[in-house]
């Protein structure tokens, strides 16, 4: 029962004595009874509100107890259909309870329960949207969203397509709604798989691209050598190495002598020639840990690694001497060229610029001195 307020306590207190002796007592004046009236107007709005709510109450836990009783029933007819037996609890092999229980469970399965098609049914359903069935007339798939069996890695496909052969919902007016839906977003999903398909064989073609553009910003176009930006990029990385291991290299500065006046006098594809001749003749020489590449014009530059003064001297006379075993025929005319080369060995601290330099400078010498002939740079 609701307990009082203290507002009613109060009123009770104050009106107990009068209601106890109605005879004795002054009669209520009007102020008085309207206070009591509006107490007990309060109290009928109260009394009214907790029935609304305990309403309420009732009707969930009648509610619930249909549903107990429902789930109770459930329970007995499957237990009626388990083949234990009352002697010793083993489940008896028993052909009707596997029927039972398929049959329970596919009236009251819901969506938990449920784990994709059995390969039975994907071809049922694979056959009804291939339109070779009689099975279902209503499931109209249009010929040209026909499902084949990479759609059905598709969740959404795979979840709906039983929908199709649902000989309930193919009876109702919603099937006609149901059935566009579905072959629209199967013919979204193809689409989506297409454009994948494309965007991934893009971003291959893409990425060959890239790697030929990449080879071909680094290779000179006239020799097919390293050009001077992968060259830079190849002697940073040497120059690396020999900073954190202590190893040593040496850089070979080639120039050729007098190619002004070779081309002047053969011109200038007889000069392109040269180039070419020399860049094999260097390049299939060399052990595969050297790098023989154009620096610009007529100069080329060797990187030859861990090779001391005496050995990286030597590679270098191979070098202009393997320039100066070439001859290219040019009208009736024989050119022979001739380079000359700088040679600096690597001293440790000193940056790439400075070792370069110092090829630099004994080219210089080199070219000083009487051309097609090699200076190894001594030292500071
Ligand atoms: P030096 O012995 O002093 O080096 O004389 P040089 O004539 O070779 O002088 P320099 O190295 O300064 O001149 C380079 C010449 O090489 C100038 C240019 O016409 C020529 N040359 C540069 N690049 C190419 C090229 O790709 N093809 C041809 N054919 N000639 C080039
Ligand atoms: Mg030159
Ligand atoms: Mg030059």
């Amino acid at each position: 029962m609701q307990r009082a307020s203290g507002k009613e306590q109060q009123l009770i207190a104050k009106y107990q004595e009068r209601f106890a002796d109605p005879a004795g007592g002054e009669p209520l004046s009007y102020a008085e009874g309207a206070e009591l009236f509006s107490a007990f107007r309060k109290l009928v709005r109260r009394l009214g509100r907790i029935a609304r709510i305990s309403d309420n109450y009732q009707n969930e836990i009648k509610i619930l107890v249909l549903e107990l009783q429902d789930a109770l029933a459930k329970v007995k007819e499957l237990k009626g259909c388990l083949p234990i037996c009352a002697s010793c609890k083993k489940i008896r092999n028993d052909d009707g309870y596997w029927k039972q229980l398929e049959q329970y469970l596919a009236e009251n399965s819901d969506a938990l329960l449920s784990h994709g098609l059995c390969p039975e049914c994907t071809a049922n359903y694979l056959a009804l949207s291939r339109h070779d069935t009689e099975q279902t007339p209503a499931a109209v798939v249009n010929p040209a969203h026909l499902l084949d069996e990479a759609d059905l890695d598709d969740p959404v496909i795979r979840r709906f397509l039983p929908l199709l052969n649902d000989r309930n919902l193919v009876s109702t007016p919603l099937f006609a709604d149901f059935n566009a839906l579905f072959q629209r977003y199967v013919r979204l999903a193809k689409r989506l798989k297409r454009i994948a398909r494309i965007s991934d064989s893009y971003q291959s073609q893409l990425h060959n691209l890239k790697t030929q553009l990449d080879h071909a910003s680094r290779t000179d176009y006239l020799t097919g050598l390293a050009n001077r930006r992968d060259m830079y990029d190849i002697l940073a990385a040497e120059h690396n190495r020999a900073l954190r291991h202590g190893s040593s290299f040496a850089i070979v500065m080639v120039d050729f002598d007098k190619f002004k006046e070779i081309n002047d006098n053969h011109g200038h594809d007889a000069g392109d020639t040269i180039l070419v001749a020399a860049a094999r003749a260097i390049k299939t020489n060399l052990r595969k840990e050297d790098t023989f590449a154009r620096w610009g014009g007529e100069e080329f530059m060797a990187l030859f690694p861990e090779l001391d003064r005496e050995m990286a001297f030597q590679a270098a006379e191979k070098v202009r001497e393997l320039i100066a075993g070439i001859a290219v025929d040019v009208d009736g005319t024989t050119i022979k060229p001739t380079a000359s080369l700088g040679v600096a060995i690597f001293i440790p601290d000193e940056s790439l610029a400075e070792c370069i330099k110092r090829a630099d400078a004994a080219l210089r010498t080199a070219k000083n001195s009487g051309r097609n002939r090699t200076v190894l740079h001594d030292g500071h």
